[in-house]
């Protein structure tokens, strides 16, 4: 476990930078693809993921290029976290933005990297990639785990 619990006391807009990253859990929920209703603004997870995950490890491949490999991979900033409304509800990012505590899954809380994969929260093992499945199919592929 985390021997200060920075996460607590510390208001998101002043953690340090290490801080700020040790909050990702490593589910790389946020690089499946995503639908939005026109409508309704709802938004819907798909099974199917960026091209650029290791899955085993969920982490980005090509993380310092990843802004260059994928003009819409999300790189996630204090100051618009109101806008990341579709961000999963296991996020620490989102679940802190609304004041509400971490899970005990979390890396943080367990002291285990491997947490978030034995708690089913990662989708390791679960997506496709996106090399696999056209744009216009991916509706096939929305899925209920992501909430
Ligand atoms: S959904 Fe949140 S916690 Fe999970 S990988 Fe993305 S930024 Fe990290
Ligand atoms: S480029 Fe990397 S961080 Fe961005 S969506 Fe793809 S795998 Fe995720």
């Amino acid at each position: 476990m985390a021997e200060s619990r920075f996460w607590e006391t510390v208001p998101l807009a002043e953690m340090s930078q290490p801080q700020w990253e040790s909050l990702c859990d490593g589910c790389a929920r946020c690089c499946l693809h995503k639908l939005e209703d026109a409508d309704s603004g709802e938004v819907f997870y798909t099974g199917v993921r960026c091209r650029y995950l290791d899955e085993q490890g969920c982490r980005c491949s090509d993380y310092e290029r990843r802004s260059q490999i994928v003009p819409n991979c999300v790189h996630l900033r204090v100051e618009d976290l109101t806008e990341y409304h579709w961000l999963p509800g296991t996020c620490a990012y989102r679940l802190l933005a609304e004041g509400k505590p971490l899970f005990d899954w979390h890396p943080l809380l367990s002291g285990s990297p491997d947490s978030v994969h034995e708690a089913g929260i990662s989708i390791r093992g679960r997506a496709i990639s996106d090399e696999f499945v056209h744009p216009d199919g991916y509706d096939e592929h929305i899925v209920h785990w992501v909430d």
